[in-house]
């Protein structure tokens, strides 16, 4: 732990953390070496985590990285983290995130974006490890931009993240780290602020696939506090890891060969099924019809939701309060403030799909769209396909700055591999896989069927 305290206060320059904690960090480390020497070692025991700024943790500041949170600190603890302290780790502090977890590149946070460790040059500055860190150069991906450079510059040893949209996975393709967004209903969203209710899930990101296999077991589980929460056993995943993948089928859908789709990306994916190949798994050309559907469908699902969950942001209870002449004004005031300009356009996307009139034609509409793409797996299932095997992202790690600000569809068109798996609500991981002619990390992804991570752990093992 200490280790691990002087290693974030050397990386600063990468802004993972917006907060860090090692009084907090050191209490707890103790407690831990306590447990140890009564053994009483718990499977997380003494491992110094980053925890996204999303998790509502007790006693410690929780922002989800928008100004609208202001100084809020919780009086309670997510299910999820405290999972991970009742199993021993140890919180090294709050990672940074896209404000509301509402972007691709963790530009839109308010405490500024995160560099990724990675160079062009092939190179991670191990920030952690006294590596220099000056100028902007790439960004890490998004939501989870922190989590993903503190684990990638060695600024912890894992991190939680959640995904709604590709949050978990994506970034851990632009640093070359492993990072799985469950089954819906896997893992509790209880005292995560929340994004888009019925596609936010909690996720590890880790150094290796053994790690996330390690951190989601102690994660996952039932909790009656989320109704969507699934009562089904938590499977010890870690066997998982090295197991056999003889025999399975690998689906390989020809809707994510897109036209222009850069070529080091598609010889990354040739490459991956012949990984899985030589490991003895079958691989099977499948068709998901309704992929192309996905992101527009997502585009309106998603700030549906978020408008909704965000109107609690008021003034009154929460955070920063603007003075006005009367409520009303207020209320403006405070949210005019408090928000950022990506989250108000989410508002406003969202308000206008769900208003009367437009209604039918757009949120049901994605709605409808949303059971067609979900079926599109179903069949696959059915059909005896383990699991699918894609690209994670369709480039690797962009610069700062360089994508979105003219148009922000293009920072939207990040997440067309990784959206469908929300939607449908299935498991996927991605696993770095290689670095491209720049020397940037490129991810593969591995989407499963519901309730089977173990799958994806195994296969995963095999790309990695
Ligand atoms: N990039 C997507 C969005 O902005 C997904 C974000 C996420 O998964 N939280 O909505």
């Amino acid at each position: 732990t200490k280790a691990h305290i002087a290693a974030v206060e050397k990386g600063r320059a990468l802004n993972a953390y917006v907060l860090e904690t090692p009084e907090h960090a050191l209490k707890q480390a103790a407690a831990s070496d306590e447990r140890i020497a009564k053994g009483e070692a718990g499977p997380l025991e003494g491992l110094p985590l980053g925890i996204k700024d999303l998790f509502a943790t007790q006693g410690v500041r929780t922002t989800a990285c928008s100004k609208i949170l202001g100084n809020f600190v919780p009086s309670y603890e997510s299910t999820v983290s405290s999972q991970l302290w009742r199993d021993g780790a140890v919180m090294l502090g709050k990672l940074n995130n896209d404000e509301f977890a509402m972007g691709s590149s963790n530009e839109t946070s308010a405490f500024g974006n995160v560099v990724n460790p990675w160079r062009r040059s092939g190179s991670n500055v191990g920030a952690g490890q006294g590596g220099a860190v000056e100028g902007n150069h790439l960004v890490p991906g998004g939501s989870s931009g922190g989590s993903a450079t503190a684990v990638a510059a060695d600024l912890c040893l894992a991190a939680t993240a959640t995904d709604t949209g590709g949050s978990i996975r994506q970034p851990a393709a632009f640093t070359g780290t492993v990072g799985i967004k469950p089954t819906y209903g896997r893992c509790s969203r209880w005292g995560i602020v929340a994004f888009a209710s019925s596609l936010d899930q909690a996720g590890p990101i880790g150094k290796s696939v053994r790690d996330c296999a390690v951190m989601l077991r102690s994660m996952a589980g039932h909790d009656p506090k989320d109704t969507t929460c699934v009562d089904t056993p938590v499977p010890d995943y870690e066997y998982a890891v090295g197991r056999s993948v003889k025999g399975m089928k690998i689906g390989i859908p020809r809707e994510y060969r897109l036209e222009g789709l850069n070529p080091e990306i598609d010889a990354l994916w040739q490459k991956g099924i012949e990984w899985l190949k030589a490991a003895g798994a079958e691989i099977v050309e499948i068709s998901l019809p309704h992929t192309k559907y996905a992101l527009p469908a997502y585009y309106i699902v998603a700030p549906a939701e978020a408008s909704s969950n965000l109107a609690r942001y008021d003034g009154v209870r929460y955070g920063l309060r603007e003075q006005g002449k009367d409520i009303v004004e207020m209320y403006e005031k405070t949210r005019a403030a408090g928000f950022g300009a990506e989250v108000k356009r989410r508002i406003m996307i969202g308000t206008y799909v769900l208003s009367a009139g437009y209604y039918d034609a757009y949120y049901l509409r994605a709605q409808k769209v949303r059971t067609l793409i979900k079926r599109d797996f179903e069949t696959v299932y059915a059909d005896g396909i383990d699991a699918v095997l894609t690209p994670a992202t369709p480039s690797a790690a962009f610069g700062i700055g360089e994508k979105g600000s003219a148009d922000p569809v293009e920072m939207y068109l990040n997440d067309i591999f990784t959206v469908t798996v929300n939607m449908a609500g299935l498991p996927g991981i991605a696993v770095p896989a290689g670095l491209d002619s720049q020397g940037l990390p490129l991810g593969l992804q591995l989407i499963g069927r519901p309730f089977d991570e173990e799958t994806l752990f195994s296969l995963g093992e095999v790309i990695e």
